[in-house]
């Protein structure tokens, strides 16, 4: 299972996407995909298995969703032993690429709006993939 949300600044309605786990996958054509049920994968992608899990969420030093924050995996994991266990895929703290600064997924009232610099950031939406 995978999580997105959608938070809104509550001054200027600006909005901040944040999504994660995805899946990543070596040498086939989806690359990457929302942790999700793996029935739906192409046999290419289940032979092969899983690489490792990215997330997307903000850096609130670039101030700005980061895409791909990669977690290679050092044995390909198989599809249906890991949705099995029902439970999210350990992450380990996710950090921006760019400047080192820890991501955040959740940015409940914490984060200044880059676009206002006046409003925070309110959950807008939340979906379980
Ligand atoms: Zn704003
Ligand atoms: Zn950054």
């Amino acid at each position: 299972m995978a999580t997105r949300a959608e938070w809104k600044c509550n001054n200027c309605g600006h909005i901040v996407d944040t999504s994660g786990p995805w899946e990543l996958y070596p040498n086939t054509a989806e690359k990457r995909r929302i942790y999700w049920d793996p029935r739906s994968v192409s046999k290419k992608a289940r032979k092969s298995g899983i690489k490792g899990y990215f997330v997307k969420w903000y850096c609130p030093q670039c101030r700005t969703v980061v895409d791909s924050v990669e977690i290679e995996l050092e044995e390909q994991v198989d599809l249906y032993e890991q949705w099995n266990k029902s439970e999210m895929p350990l992450l380990p703290k996710a950090l921006c690429p760019a400047c080192g600064a820890g991501l955040k997924g959740d940015l409940n009232g914490s984060e200044i709006c880059p676009k206002c610099n006046r409003g925070k950031f309110e959950l807008s939406n939340r979906w379980w993939l």
